[in-house]
């Protein structure tokens, strides 16, 4: 069985090391021998200092390959700040995006792939030998896309930042006008995602962010196409239980697209290509023909639920049959 997965950062790795558990602890031969294939968003990719940060990829490298810190869930295990408390003696900036040691050697080694030629796959590829994840990790795109975000200033006028700025240092707070993933229109998807939708067996949506997580793959030309014309099952995890993003500001992104923070709403968002959704008992579920619904308790409160979780969402997916799907 191929299992072709989208994904964002913690919330998409959580949801994977889930997925992951389950198959691997799984009675079914189909499903232990189960080969999955990741669909990193990258947009979230910032330059800073020199270094090239793939914030989303490496949540699901570390995450998957047991480096992850558990209790922020991002980031390295037994991190210190050597080099971040150096940079702000020499008052470097930015400060607020922390990088710690660890961390940092992720991006020396990604940095000087790419300076020496290197795909982003490539580069991913190079680290992901060392942590071992279980999957084939692929970026979305080896093309440089950088989501930007428009601020209203106070004086009427406009301001863009990076989308990690108004993420990290002004936690999602200012309202945005207009969310854009900067280079997503012209990108290519980098080599074997596409193949990885066609071929797949079942595609899953973790409850990764719909606007900057999911929403910004399905912008890479041809992906959502993909998904449109995969024979495959495409099942999907809200992110919204009971009206809210369990961690982070996803509200703050549906707002600035004009969606309302609902599990249907949020499946409204994937109704060309989705088939399978679950949502959470408090939800009020989306009603749509063709589009199959299940209640479950949403939360990945611990790994045994994470991988109750994606048990069914596999369980789902396996229920449906996707055999016309140009009808
Ligand atoms: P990011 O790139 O690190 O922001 O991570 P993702 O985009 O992959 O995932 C973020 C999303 O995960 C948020 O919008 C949350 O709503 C969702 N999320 C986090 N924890 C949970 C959980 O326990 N259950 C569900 N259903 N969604 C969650
Ligand atoms: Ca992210």
């Amino acid at each position: 069985m191929q299992i072709t997965a989208l994904a964002g950062g913690v919330g998409g790795a959580r949801f994977l090391r889930g997925l992951l558990a389950h198959l691997r602890s799984s009675g079914d031969p189909a499903r232990r021998e189960a080969q999955v294939t990741v669909i990193s968003n990258t947009a979230d990719d910032i330059t800073l200092h020199g270094l090239r940060i793939s914030p989303d990829l490496d949540s699901v490298m570390y995450t998957l390959g047991g480096g992850i810190d558990e209790d922020r869930g991002w980031g390295r295990s037994s991190e210190t700040s050597g080099v971040a408390d150096e940079l702000a003696a020499y008052g470097a900036q930015p400060s607020w995006f922390t990088l710690g040691d660890k961390d940092i050697a992720t991006h020396l080694v990604r940095t000087r792939l790419l300076g020496e030629g290197a795909t982003l796959s490539e580069a991913t590829a190079r680290l992901c030998e060392r942590w071992r994840p279980g999957v084939r990790l692929l970026p979305m795109t080896d093309d440089r896309v950088e989501t930007h975000v428009d601020l209203a200033e106070a004086d009427g006028s406009t301001r863009r930042v990076h989308f990690q700025e108004w993420w990290v240092r002004l936690h999602a707070a200012v309202p945005a006008l207009r969310i854009e993933p900067v280079g997503a229109a012209t990108a290519r998807p980098a080599p074997g995602v596409l193949e990885a939708l066609r071929e797949a067996d079942v595609v899953v949506l973790p409850p990764s962010n719909p606007v900057v997580s999911i929403g910004t793959i399905l912008q890479v030309p041809g992906i959502r196409e993909a998904l449109v014309r995969t024979s495959a099952p495409v099942v999907g995890v809200s992110p919204v239980i009971a009206g809210a993003p369990v961690r982070g500001m996803a509200d703050a992104c549906l707002a600035a697209i004009g969606v309302p923070t609902t599990a249907a709403a949020v499946a409204g968002l994937y109704d060309d290509f989705l088939d399978g959704w679950l949502v959470a008992e408090e939800d009020e579920p989306p009603v749509r023909s063709g589009l199959e619904v299940r209640r479950r308790p949403l939360l990945m409160s611990s790994p045994a639920a994470t991988a109750d979780l994606a048990g069914a969402a596999l369980d789902l997916a396996l229920e449906l049959d996707r055999k016309d799907p140009a009808a």
